[in-house]
């Protein structure tokens, strides 16, 4: 029988004619590795050695019988689901077949026996050990597979772990920040006080400015935190407005207008149709783009520009915040989208910021069901898209009023709190 036979046959009979005769009818028509042995002692070493399939047995054998080592087969591990056929010429009435299949067997053939019966019954016994093998392998996939998911959820859990120390780390020194300016703003406005003489009205002013503004910077980190584990737990929920997304766009733009050309930029805005009426969460559409301007106009120098532009398409609307401003390298535009990632390191860097807005800005996009991109040249400028899709609006016409928002703070403190990151 060649190599790489897919079964192996073990046929025991101390009569080596009948060794020869069943090993030549078994090769002729079966794809088996044959192994011999002439008695019961040989049977169990060659078991020992090779991994058989099936196992043809005689039942008079001197020394060790048929049924003696079918028992021993069945009574080891390693053997006892083989399959055991017994084929005699002389233990052929009921009460052997009896003690043959309470020995294990799972067939009992009686000589004489054609050779095409005895074929068939080997090839069925082979085809249940093929299934056997094939549930075998899919058990042992799905085992697998399972291992895998199990390993990558204890992995994904882990790094969830280690996120969430990362996120308290981070959180804990940009609450600290602003802590320490409030302290010692506070340290010097008591000195102030306990000098003698005239009180430095400017001075004064100035500090107390310094206060509110790291006050409104300590709000927009706590609001932003709110908004981030409401989000993480899914309990972050959109209150899905019917409006007029280019009214809405434009009167963010105007509100902070001022703002931003006290810091020396011009900001335009810019919409190539007057009304585009989609459902949209109208506190959620602010803070976008919010988030948005206040980052241009923290990365855009004094002489620079803004623009804010609405496209609408039959199927999306397409707001895009352009500036002049530094720029960001192309590397770096996946990751600014990420939580606490900011393109400068903490020693580096020249502007304020927890890195928390435009993961935050992103999550509310996509709620929306929309997406948010960024393509810029460095030290030319950047440019943010969110493209929204058209939903058709089902909810009835909102009330919402900008200049109050649902949050309670008036137009002025959300553009402070969102803003607060800029020095004027
Ligand atoms: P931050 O509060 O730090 O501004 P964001 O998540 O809003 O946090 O922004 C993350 C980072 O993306 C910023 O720190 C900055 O490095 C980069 N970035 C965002 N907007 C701009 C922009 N318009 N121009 C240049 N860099 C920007």
């Amino acid at each position: 029988m060649g190599k790489g036979a897919s079964y192996t046959i073990l046929i025991v009979d101390d009569n080596c004619h009948n060794l020869f005769s069943l090993r030549t009818l078994i090769e002729e028509y079966i794809d088996a590795e044959v192994i011999e042995a002439d008695c019961g002692e040989k049977a169990l070493q060659k078991l020992f050695k090779f991994p058989v399939d099936l196992i043809i047995l005689d039942i008079q054998m001197e020394g060790m019988d048929g049924f003696e080592l079918a028992s021993i087969i069945k009574q080891r591990k390693k053997t006892r689901d083989i399959p055991i056929v017994f084929l005699t010429a002389s233990y052929i009435n009921d009460e052997f077949k009896k003690r043959g299949f309470e020995a294990g067997a799972v067939d009992y053939l009686t000589k004489p026996i054609d050779e095409y019966q005895l074929i068939n019954r080997i090839n069925t016994y082979l085809k249940l050990i093929e299934k056997e093998r094939t549930m075998n392998m899919l058990l042992e996939q799905k085992v697998q597979e399972q291992t895998r998911e199990l390993r990558k959820a204890k992995e994904a859990a882990e790094q969830a772990n280690e996120a969430k120390s990362m996120f308290l780390a981070n959180i804990s020194h940009e609450l600290r920040t602003p802590l320490n300016i409030l302290l010692s703003s506070t340290q010097i406005l008591n000195l102030y006080l306990q000098n003698e003489g005239e009180l430095d009205r400017e001075k004064v002013r100035s500090k107390v400015n310094i206060q509110v503004q790291n006050c409104y910077r300590l709000l927009r980190l706590v609001n932003n935190l709110i908004d981030i584990t409401k989000i993480d737990s899914g309990h972050f929920e959109l209150n899905p407005t019917e409006c007029n997304i280019i009214e809405l766009v434009e009167d963010i733009t105007l509100s902070v207008k001022e703002y931003v050309e006290d810091k020396g930029i011009t900001l335009i805005f810019d919409t190539d149709c007057e009304e585009m009426i989609m459902n949209c969460d109208l506190d959620a559409i602010e803070r976008i783009i919010l988030n948005l301007l206040s980052n241009a106009v923290k990365f855009t120098p004094r002489g620079g520009s803004i623009f804010v532009s609405v496209k609408c398409t039959g199927e999306a609307v397409c707001i895009s915040v352009k500036d002049t401003g530094i720029g960001i390298c192309e590397d770096k535009y996946n990751m600014i989208f990420e939580r606490f990632k900011q393109v400068d390191d903490l020693l580096t860097r020249k502007h304020e910021g927890s890195g928390i807005g435009l993961s935050l800005t992103k999550s509310l996009v996509e709620m929306h069901g929309g997406r948010i991109y960024v393509s810029s040249e460095y030290q030319k400028g950047s440019e943010f898209t969110v493209e929204f899709p058209r939903k058709p609006a089902q909810v009835e016409k909102g009330s919402y009023n900008h200049f109050l928002g649902k949050s309670g703070e008036n137009v002025n403190q959300r553009i402070h709190i969102e803003f607060s990151d800029i020095y004027f």
